[in-house]
């Protein structure tokens, strides 16, 4: 007997071919009926016999696009409707929107081969994509997923592209940025004498590019700033440009082989850098002599493939005239501030410069997202952005709340919760910028229109100067929710496995505004019987100068090693003036604007001047990272933290790890660097072990930007390897302040009751 039903599948169903697919798939089965994009998902309706519509819901689950991600699948019978064909309807257009908006994704393999073919009408053509690959998130203006929707409606589709267009069977069956040379956008060159150069652009680039110099590029989500990454000089010339002495820089390869020569390549790590997200990876060096401009003093270097059409073909010449080197990528922008995304700005303020053009507009700026994999093949996320912007993150609540969190002020990302799911914001930035507080706010805008959120609960970090704080309490929504930060930090990991309750949790990372108005950053706590509750600490240590200490990281040596002050002079000899040293001793004796601190940051920071001697922080994090490059030694007898229980909380202090570091100093400075790890990973267990049995605890989540270090984290999962605790570390979010906001959120929704 025959039936109808009509079928609504929610998730990444739209821009990743999905109409298609269930068009061609009711064709084979021999289905009638419609398929739509609405706001409520991807709509089917057909007619067919019970057992074959079952048949046919199995095949959509096993045979769906690579791309897309199946949340639900809603099945109703309707009224018998006897449909003659099975078509692709015209979108619908309805106010309440629950679909999710797809990722940008890298070219695929046969759009490359499309352009590297000089017989196919796209050949060179740097606008090519099809169902399967394209930009997406960072062209939409508003939903339904749909040409008119994006920034591609300015160009009319010609003849050829829209017979592709309206043809199931080809790839580019309803590929909305469909385009080819006769009618899609185009790119052009404006030259350093600001000559607008048409034709050859390309052949122009490449050999500026061979010539050692700096050049800029608009890509999918911004503009790069992209040079030889081998050329000595083109590299210092754009450490000056972007006013960074010593920052990493991401690099751009056509092909993994193409660094295997110098970077520890493993499979996994292949495959993710080859993936549709086709993130910037941390390979770690064979050593220490390779890309030591682009990535100076560290042990990895981040790494991308060429992902867009226009990448690729810039690649391909520069190995037509024989040029193999990386390029380098980096963010196209000044110090710190949001990447620039359009035409006349990046025209006006890189004057000097070649700039490659084109006029497909960017809608949404996203940066470039960056995460490693740890010794167990788990993705940890550096920065979430493009590829994973605006995904959603499914999450164990079935409130139907709507929530904006908007996270903390360094590494700035906000979120959105509504029923079940989050969803964050690309990575924002620094706050403490003025133009990454407009482009939170501007992002905030159109996020909430293209998902539709009106939120009626807002979390803050509980800071009383944090921007982000107080640009979101602007925002009109009456309930406002205050997170301490590392108690979000915590709730981020909780999130993303679904722990409710019998957690401790572990923090570390720079700075955090405490509940007692300290500044904590090395915190365990417990969750229990649903109160959270604070454990353990690491001892308060004076921070003479506040947030200066942060850029001067010598002052934090000097506060940790104060009672031994002979060491201090002699560390900081010929570097800080004496009397300078003085004046910092006496503000921490006489507690003059030095703020206590618990935060284990601070400790990196001032080992790391014991070990390298550089007193200042090169940039945010540069001091551990220095220090983690040297951790990789075996060593016996590691210096010991020292534990004292006072009252119920368990207080971490430093005396034996002074005394070790003193008493090492003439020795390697790896030594010290691998000691003081072991050190910390020995006291994370120790610490842990105690406070579990006190509570009779088994699961232990462990976030905060100190977790970044590679060292550290792939230590700590060995550590708790085999035992009977469960760790869980951040891997969809950042375990630094790119992940607070999903945090904010899950502590709102479990624990403001
Ligand atoms: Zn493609
Ligand atoms: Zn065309
Ligand atoms: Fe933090």
């Amino acid at each position: 007997m025959l039936k109808t039903k009509k079928i609504i599948i929610n998730g990444v169903v739209q821009g990743v071919g999905f109409r298609p697919f269930i068009y061609n798939l009711a064709r084979e089965m021999n289905i009638n009926g419609y398929v739509l994009n609405s706001p409520d998902g991807v709509v089917i309706e057909l007619t067919a016999e019970e057992e074959k519509i079952k048949k046919f819901i199995e095949n959509i689950k096993l045979k769906k696009p690579k791309e897309s991600e199946i949340s639900s699948i809603e099945i109703n019978e309707e009224k018998y409707k006897n449909f003659k064909d099975f078509k692709i309807l015209k979108s619908e257009n309805n106010s309440f929107v629950k679909t999710s908006i797809p990722v940008d994704l890298s070219i695929c393999e046969d759009c490359v081969k499309d352009i590297l073919d000089p017989e196919n009408r796209r050949y060179l053509y740097p606008f090519t994509n099809c169902t399967n690959c394209g930009p997406r998130f960072s062209i939409v203006e508003k939903i339904p997923y749909d040409r008119k929707f994006t920034t591609m409606k300015k160009f009319k589709m010609c003849s050829k592209c829209f017979k592709e267009y309206e043809s199931p069977e080809n790839r580019r069956f309803h590929a909305q940025p469909n385009a080819c040379p006769d009618c899609g956008p185009y790119a052009w060159v404006r030259s350093v004498e600001r000559r607008i150069i048409k034709n050859n652009w390309l052949d122009y680039i490449v050999k500026r590019i061979i010539e050692g110099n700096i050049v800029l590029i608009k890509g999918i989500g911004g503009f790069h700033i992209a040079c030889d990454a081998f050329n000595k000089q083109a590299v210092l010339k754009l450490r000056e440009i972007k006013r960074r002495d010593f920052k990493p820089f991401a690099v751009m390869v056509e092909d993994i082989s193409d660094i295997s020569g110098w970077l520890i390549v493993k499979k996994e790590e292949e495959d993710v850098f080859n993936s549709s997200k086709a993130p910037i990876i941390m390979f770690r060096k064979k050593n220490d002599s390779v890309f030591e401009y682009v990535a100076p003093n560290i042990d990895s270097v981040g790494v991308m493939k060429a992902y867009t059409p226009l990448h690729k073909i810039i690649f391909n010449k520069l190995k037509e005239k024989g040029f193999r080197n990386p390029l380098v990528m980096t963010s196209g922008n000044f110090k710190d501030e949001p990447i620039l995304t359009d035409n006349k700005e990046a025209c006006d303020r890189f004057k000097g410069y070649d700039i490659l053009l084109h006029n497909r507009d960017i809608k949404n700026r996203i940066d470039d997202s960056v995460l490693f994999l740890d010794d167990f093949k788990t993705q940890r996320i550096i920065r979430r952005s493009r590829g994973f912007v605006p995904g959603s993150i499914k999450i164990k609540s079935d409130e139907d709340k709507k929530i904006f969190a908007a996270g903390a002020d360094i590494k700035n990302c906000f979120g959105f919760y509504r029923k079940g799911e989050v969803i964050l914001s690309q990575y924002i930035g620094d706050l403490e910028i003025k133009e990454n507080r407009d482009f939170f706010l501007s992002s905030y805008a159109n996020m909430k229109k293209l998902f539709d959120i009106n939120a009626d609960t807002v979390c803050v970090d509980m800071h009383p100067q944090y921007h982000s704080s107080s640009m979101a309490k602007s925002l009109g929504i009456k309930n406002i929710i205050y997170v301490q930060h590392h108690i979000a930090h915590m709730c981020s990991v909780m999130a993303e496995n679904d722990l409710e309750d019998d957690v401790l949790g572990i923090s570390f990372d720079g700075t955090g505004y405490g509940t007692d108005g300290n500044i904590w950053g090395g915190e365990f706590f417990v969750v229990k019987n649903g109160n959270i509750k604070r454990a353990a600490h690491f001892k308060y240590v004076p921070l003479p100068g506040g947030d200066m200490v942060s850029k001067e990281i010598w002052r934090s040596f000097v506060s940790f090693f104060s009672n031994r002050m002979d060491f201090v002079y002699n560390v900081l000899k010929g570097k800080i003036e004496k009397n300078k040293i003085e004046i910092i001793n006496n503000m921490i004796d006489k507690k003059i604007n030095s703020p206590l601190s618990s935060s284990v940051g601070r400790i990196f920071d001032a080992v790391s001047v014991s070990v390298t001697g550089d007193t200042v922080s090169d940039f945010e994090a540069s001091g551990p990272m220095k220090i983690e490059h040297l951790a990789y030694k075996k060593v016996e007898r590691p210096y010991k933290f020292d534990i004292q229980k006072k009252g119920d909380i368990y207080v971490v202090s430093y005396d034996s790890l002074i005394d070790g570091i003193i008493k090492d100093w003439d020795k390697k400075r790896d030594i010290i660097s691998a000691k003081f790890h072991s050190a910390l990973i020995n006291l994370i267990k120790d610490l842990s072990l105690k406070i579990c049995r006190d509570y009779n605890i088994k699961n232990i989540c462990v976030s905060g930007g100190v977790f970044q270090n590679r060292f550290l984290t792939n230590s700590i999962i060995k550590s708790f390897y085999g035992s009977k605790y469960n760790l869980y570390l951040n891997s969809k979010v950042p375990s630094n302040d790119g992940g607070i906001s999903l945090g904010q959120i899950y502590y709102a929704l479990k624990f403001n009751k």
